[in-house]
């Protein structure tokens, strides 16, 4: 990617950012609801908070016409947008075409002319890959150090957002997250070493560590507490320590002797290259606390931002104790309500498939709830449910709106490799349907009406096979 040209655009933002803070104007910050977007959001607070401004923030699921109606009655002079608004540049322009806006995100952009005054800060333009360059919280990133070289001590929630968005699901970290690692390790805040990727380094026995490992998953091991602590014992480990307890020579033996686990299980190399691999800690928290390690630190923020309480996870990042253990008691419902949505999946998967030949479609009902079907859908590739070939939709009943239900597709590499796109597919889907759809390649989004469930199954199995249909004669030709 055109690193110095992403970087341009990144100052033009921190440029305008930094005008209105000595215009006395107040920063309306709106970011997205999960790990990525919490971070991005208290990355551009702080880097406001610090140069004397005044910010107000709001973390929310996703973007709407009414919500884009609703700020524009705020009569706020500039807004930033993180972690989302490249899906929705046209209706951003329609409704604040008037005041000065920037888009800090890494979505796939959709097409449309931007407007004096609005600015897109966006890798993907610039030939990123959307969900391994960086994340919505590197964009916010890299606009912070633009806006204040110190703002560099601020990359550890870079990198808490990046793995919330699991922009190392090979095993390594790509593109500018290595310029975000540099920066944190240069300030002495950052580690990366080469562990076992699953979670509970900190806060988690081995044996839970294991029998909750769901990417990749553990055979035989994954969904079975005791079975865990027979593998465990049998391989003089005490299952009752933590990863983190472990001596760097009895870690070494543990990655040895669960790869060897997958393989003998059959695994992919895929799977095995990303059970160990980089894992961030974060050296400003102790060990053992959930915020020294990147994954255990965004599913804090995951479990606040699913529950209407992303600013909670805000105040977590600015390193606030009382949030910290109002946050630490969502997670354990989190990680059980992630723990019955598996079993929920194997289950039912044969009874509730509609298959295509393009894709597989589950609908939950209310048995899964609309903040988890994305999980679902990655669970259901990696416990082997779904050909991993073929993109996976978990829908569920939408928890706001009666009328509506909520889909998330996921798929892998080799599927892309094939020519998927799943949110090019899913925005044309809610275009003709009626609904709101899009995202990334590997990873998509839609919210659609409830009784348009049959159709929605033919329109997507369409859409996608027109998709490949495509690719094939693109390759032939
Ligand atoms: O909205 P946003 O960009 O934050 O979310 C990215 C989504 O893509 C996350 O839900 C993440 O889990 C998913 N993802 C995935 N497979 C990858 C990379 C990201 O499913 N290889
Ligand atoms: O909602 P879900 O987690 O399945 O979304 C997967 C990805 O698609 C996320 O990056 C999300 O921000 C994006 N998305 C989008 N537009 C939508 C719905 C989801 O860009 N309408
Ligand atoms: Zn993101």
């Amino acid at each position: 990617m055109d690193k110095n040209a992403f970087l341009e655009r990144a100052r033009e933002g921190a440029e305008l950012i930094k005008m209105h803070v000595e215009l006395e104007h107040t920063i309306r910050i709106i970011s997205h609801r999960d790990a990525d977007g919490i971070t991005a959001g208290a990355i551009l607070a702080k880097a406001v908070a610090r140069e004397g401004g005044k910010f107000h923030l709001s973390i929310i699921k996703q973007v709407s016409e009414e919500l884009i109606r609703e700020l524009r009655e705020e009569d706020y002079r500039i807004y930033v947008f993180s972690d989302l608004g490249s899906g929705s540049l046209n209706l951003i322009r329609e409704h604040l075409g008037d005041r000065t806006v920037i888009i800090a995100d890494h979505h796939p952009p959709e097409d449309g002319e931007l407007p004096d005054g609005h600015v897109l800060v966006n890798p993907v333009p610039f030939g990123a890959n959307s969900v391994r360059d960086l994340s919505g919280s590197g964009v916010a990133y890299f606009i912070a150090r633009e806006i204040n070289r110190k703002n560099r001590d601020l990359s550890y929630l870079a990198l808490v957002g990046a793995v919330g968005d699991m922009q190392e699901n090979d095993g390594v970290f790509h593109g500018m997250n290595l310029d975000i690692i540099e920066d944190g390790k240069a300030l002495s805040i950052v580690e990366v070493r080469k562990e076992l990727r699953l979670f509970g380094r900190e806060s988690r026995p081995l044996y839970q560590m294991l029998a909750y490992a769901t990417n990749p998953e553990l055979p035989e091991i994954t969904g079975d507490e005791r079975k865990a602590i027979e593998w465990l014992r049998s391989k003089g480990f005490d299952p009752d320590v933590k990863y983190w307890q472990l001596r760097e020579e009895e870690k070494k033996r543990l990655h040895d002797l669960l790869v060897i686990h997958l393989l003998k299980h059959g695994a992919t190399k895929e799977d095995v290259d990303r059970l160990i691999g980089d894992v961030v800690l974060i050296t400003i928290y102790p060990e053992g606390d959930p915020r020294h390690e990147a994954r255990e630190f965004a599913t804090l923020l995951n479990a606040t931002g699913r529950l209407n309480a992303g600013t909670l996870g805000v105040a977590v990042c600015f390193g606030d104790e009382n949030a910290f253990k109002r946050a630490l008691k969502l997670v354990e419902d989190y990680k059980r309500e992630q723990i019955e949505a598996r079993k929920y999946l194997i289950q039912n998967w044969e009874s509730l498939l509609w298959e295509g030949e393009h894709v597989y479609v589950l609908y939950a009902g209310k048995a899964i709830k609309d903040t988890l079907v994305g999980i679902a859908a990655s669970m259901a590739i990696n416990a082997g449910l779904a050909d991993p070939e073929k993109p996976v939709i978990v829908l569920a009943d939408s928890e706001e709106n009666e009328e509506l239900m909520k889909g998330s597709a996921r798929t892998t590499e080799r599927a892309l490799a094939k020519g998927y796109h799943l949110g090019e597919a899913l925005r044309k889907a809610a275009e003709i349907l009626g609904g709101e759809g899009g995202g990334h390649a590997i990873a998509a989004g839609i919210r659609f009406p409830k009784d348009k469930l049959e159709e929605f199954q033919e329109l997507i199995d369409r859409l996608l096979g027109e998709q490949v249909g495509a690719h094939g004669d693109k390759g032939r030709g």
